[in-house]
């Protein structure tokens, strides 16, 4: 039987239909913007993560969750109804990506720094100041 983690609540987010929905409970990470291609695709922007232990997350229900994998080592998950990408999941990562968007607020969050800037958009500049990783 799974060990019930008994941590206070710290976030709770969904979907744009509701359909999938989670519980975090543990350790919010600050939010990360993250410029990569794939990202830029999936979500018309860059994306922005929060991210936690995957064991502090709670999914349900499930059933309209999918997964895609982006690439050998990475997987996303979205709703299959309404297409809202939620999770960012790497392989042997010890943290599971939360979308900033998806999370209810108020988040308690920060954008911290932006990474993968090497394959930012031609079409903005990044100016807030923040730090910024290749
Ligand atoms: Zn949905």
């Amino acid at each position: 039987m799974a060990e019930v983690n008994e941590n206070p609540v710290r976030a709770t987010g969904g979907c744009l239909c509701g359909s999938v929905r989670y519980t975090i409970r543990g350790a919010l990470r600050d939010a990360w913007a993250c410029h990569c291609i794939l990202c830029r695709r999936q979500q018309s922007h860059f994306a922005a993560y929060a991210a936690c232990d995957p064991a502090d997350l709670e999914i349900a229900p499930t059933n309209k969750l999918r997964w895609y994998r982006s690439s050998p080592t990475a997987r996303r998950g979205f709703c299959s109804k309404c297409g809202t990408q939620i999770f960012w999941d790497g392989k042997g990562s010890d943290h599971i990506s939360v979308s900033a968007g998806s999370l209810n607020e108020p988040t308690g969050l920060k954008l911290v720094k932006h990474i993968c800037v090497n394959q930012k958009g031609d079409y903005y500049e990044i100016s807030d100041g923040l730090p910024q990783e290749a």
